[in-house]
């Protein structure tokens, strides 16, 4: 269906990144960051420094618009190597939605942000009555005197507590139709009224998760990003690079567990040989390494046919079910085969079990991405008969 081979360039990018995680020898550090609840802050400096969270911003921006196929190689990379979930600079992401819906002085804010090596903002849009069912969204804009007012309250809000803005998503209820009635706003997250409660979670601890009430927030019309009622729509489109970059970050984490198990499995001796030789083990082995060979395929095959053009969002749903199991699966099994060692939180795949097992929740959980996905595999089977 498509071919890929790297580019000299993503090789040599893929080599420089290796040497800078060899260099900065990070892994006690991440571990500290993760039992204590703490950005890994001095990582994150070094990579600033090193100019990579500049890499997928636009030129104008001083950056290098590194195209999605590259994006994802880098992400699975730096989560191959044991990058804490969640806690990397520079988001694709981010700025591919406000380059596609921001107006120049949103732009100028939330890149800035990024070429700071901050996050631009934290995506809005799950409230506590309102997670896979986007349309019982409920925070309200009310508009007076050129003056938008927003009420409401947001939940699981990544990055909120230490980002300056949220990409908040508001009913206008100008109609019934919620699809068609909900609109961005770019809301600063110092604004009167909005308030932010950390909440605890079983991972990612190296950013923390927040719940953002908004409480009569007065905000100038010119806080309207895109177009006004069109804000679910812009969404779906942001849905389609944050499950393919989340993607990215399964296989990585899953390459990262499988690396440290396998070695595990040619070094652990039980019964006067290395648990490598017995079967079972090497079933494991053999079974997580064709995981991860699927999974990096099929996310590349995403990403490249994204890059084309191509409408992709049946095919990344079906991905972010997939690789969201599979490498729950791979990092699961690596526990296995390292016995009590791997249950421990002196072993990175302590941190990699309970960071990667959100990623099987959010941005649309494993039991949606079926049901964004089967009616149309299903009606388009259909149509060929
Ligand atoms: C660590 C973390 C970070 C997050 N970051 C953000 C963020 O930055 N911004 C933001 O807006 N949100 C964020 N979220 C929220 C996340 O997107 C939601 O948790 C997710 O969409 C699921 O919503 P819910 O938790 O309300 O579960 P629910 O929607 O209540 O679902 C509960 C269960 O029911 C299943 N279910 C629901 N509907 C159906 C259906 N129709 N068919 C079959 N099964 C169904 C679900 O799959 C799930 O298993 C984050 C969540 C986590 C855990």
């Amino acid at each position: 269906m498509y071919e890929f081979s790297m580019t000299e360039e993503q090789e040599l990018l893929l080599e420089s990144l290796e040497e800078f995680m060899a260099r900065g020898n990070y892994m006690e550090y991440f571990k500290e960051c993760d039992h204590e609840h703490k950005y890994p802050e001095k990582a994150c400096n070094d990579y600033i420094e090193a100019g990579y969270h500049l890499l997928p911003l636009p030129e104008e921006y001083g950056g290098d618009e590194l195209d999605l196929v590259s994006n994802v190689l880098m992400t699975m990379k730096m989560y191959e190597l044991g990058w804490p979930a969640l806690a990397l600079p520079g988001s694709f992401l981010q700025v591919d939605n406000i380059l596609a819906y921001g107006n120049k002085e949103q732009q100028d804010k939330v890149i800035g942000e990024a070429v700071a090596g901050r996050k631009g903002y934290t995506l809005g849009f799950t409230e506590p009555q309102a997670g896979s069912d986007n349309s019982a969204m409920a925070t309200r804009a009310t508009h007076k005197d050129g003056k938008v007012i927003l009420n409401g309250c947001k939940t699981f809000n990544t990055g909120a507590s230490v980002t300056k803005y949220m990409m908040c998503m508001a009913r206008e209820y100008e109609v019934d139709n919620p699809y068609k009635d909900m609109s961005w706003y770019l809301v600063p997250l110092d604004a009167p009224g909005v308030k932010i409660t950390p909440i605890p979670k079983v991972g990612c601890h190296c950013i923390p998760t927040c719940e953002v009430r908004l409480d009569d927030v007065e905000l100038d019309e010119g806080a309207l990003v895109g177009k006004k009622c069109m804000g679910f729509y812009q969404l779906m489109k942001n849905f389609e690079t944050e499950r393919l970059m989340s993607c990215a970050v399964n296989v990585g984490e899953a390459k990262c567990a499988y690396n440290v198990a396998a070695a595990y499995a040619g070094q652990r001796v039980q019964f006067g040989d290395i648990i490598g030789n017995k079967q079972i083990i090497q079933e494991k082995v053999c079974d997580m390494r064709i995981k991860i060979l699927a999974m990096e395929n099929f996310t590349l095959n995403c990403a490249w046919r994204k890059m084309q053009g191509e409408k992709m969002g049946v095919d990344i749903s079906l991905l972010k079910r997939y690789t969201g199991k599979a490498a729950f699966e791979v990092i699961d099994d690596a526990m296995q085969i390292m016995g009590g060692i791997g249950y421990t939180q002196d072993c990175i795949i302590d941190r990699l079990w309970r960071d990667q097992r959100g990623f099987r929740i959010f941005a649309g959980s494993e039991e949606i991405m079926v049901h964004s996905s089967a009616r149309q595999l299903i009606k388009e089977a259909a149509a060929k008969k």
